[in-house]
């Protein structure tokens, strides 16, 4: 199996105004903002994320950026957007956020990015696992748009979607106007299957006939991600978590967000930098119990 592709080298990207295209609620406590900065819309890719910085300009309170994977970017277009849940400060200051017109100062708000490395792409042949809980399935719906669009009508792509309720079940009607096979999971049973979504992912896993064709990725709060990590190792499944630590510059520079990771396999476990060195990572590099 292939690394991870390798992070961005390129210098440490800029931070910029983006325009406020749209934000609009999508579900109880969730928001789709949609923002314009066309660099920012061209590097992105699944698994990359921008740093926003939530508060007025030269207010610097809070200080901290805060960290959002990209949803889905349409370079022609230069937008990209963010599915964001409402936790905190930062995030509440966001759902305040209002339309400018094109060209306008006014309306934008200052963005760092993109950061980190990305999926690797699904390869030819292969069958795709998206296992994805909570504000994880941001980034595995732009994967998914993205190997619909390079694979053709009948790319062999699976979600698996777990939320805590039918209600957090965010992002899920756009997943289904994708070709691809849906599946969901609530620990209520509100919705779908009346469980964890790993339970889903291991149900389908054994009617696999040929599970050396499959290529996992995942991202999810901690417990999901250690299940899958765990079924993954133990199944030999090729699988890639993105991981969302708790992390402050984005930069590399804080040591912030490490997290004990391999650089290769069987290899020692070092400190490494989750947004850095990340936020993806081959499964069988991570620490049982990661995050
Ligand atoms: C790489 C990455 C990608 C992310 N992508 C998304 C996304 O696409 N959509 C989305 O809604 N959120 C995403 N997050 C989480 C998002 O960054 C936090 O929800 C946000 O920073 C909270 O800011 P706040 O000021 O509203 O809350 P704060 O006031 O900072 O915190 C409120 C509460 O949320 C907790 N919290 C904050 N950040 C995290 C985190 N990373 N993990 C677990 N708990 C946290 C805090 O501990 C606290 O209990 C991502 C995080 C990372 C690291």
């Amino acid at each position: 199996m292939k690394a991870c592709a390798a992070p961005s080298r390129a210098p440490f990207p800029d931070a910029r105004p983006s325009r406020v295209v749209s934000n609009r609620p999508v579900g109880p406590g969730w928001w789709l903002l949609r923002l314009e900065e066309p660099s920012i819309a061209r590097a992105s890719a699944p698994g990359r994320f921008v740093q926003i910085r939530c508060s007025e300009p030269k207010a610097c309170d809070p200080l901290l950026r805060r960290p959002f994977s990209v949803y889905w970017a349409d370079p022609e277009a230069g937008t990209y957007d963010v599915l964001y849940t409402t936790v905190g400060r930062g995030t509440r200051w966001m759902a305040a956020l209002t339309a400018g017109p094109a060209g306008g100062a006014a309306s934008s708000v200052d963005v760092a990015g993109p950061f980190g490395n990305r999926f690797t792409p699904l390869g030819p042949g292969e069958r795709a696992y998206l296992v994805g809980g909570g504000v994880g399935v941001a980034p595995l719906y732009f994967l998914a748009r993205e190997i619909v669009a390079r694979a053709g009508p009948r790319p062999q792509v699976t979600l698996c979607m777990g939320a805590r309720t039918r209600a957090q079940l965010q992002g899920i009607d756009d997943f289904r106007e994708l070709p691809i096979r849906s599946e969901v999971a609530t620990d209520d049973g509100s919705a779908g299957h009346h469980g964890r979504v790993t339970g889903i992912f291991e149900r389908l896993l054994a009617g696999e006939e040929d599970p050396g064709r499959v290529r996992v990725y995942g991202c999810g709060p901690q417990g999901m991600n250690e299940s899958l990590r765990a079924i993954a190792v133990e199944r030999g499944l090729s699988c890639e978590i993105c991981l969302e630590a708790l992390m402050a510059c984005g930069y590399g520079v804080c040591f912030g967000c490490v997290l004990p990771i391999r650089k290769e396999l069987g290899g020692d476990y070092y400190n490494r930098r989750t947004c850095w060195e990340g936020p993806v990572f081959d499964a069988r590099l991570l620490h049982p119990g990661i995050e």
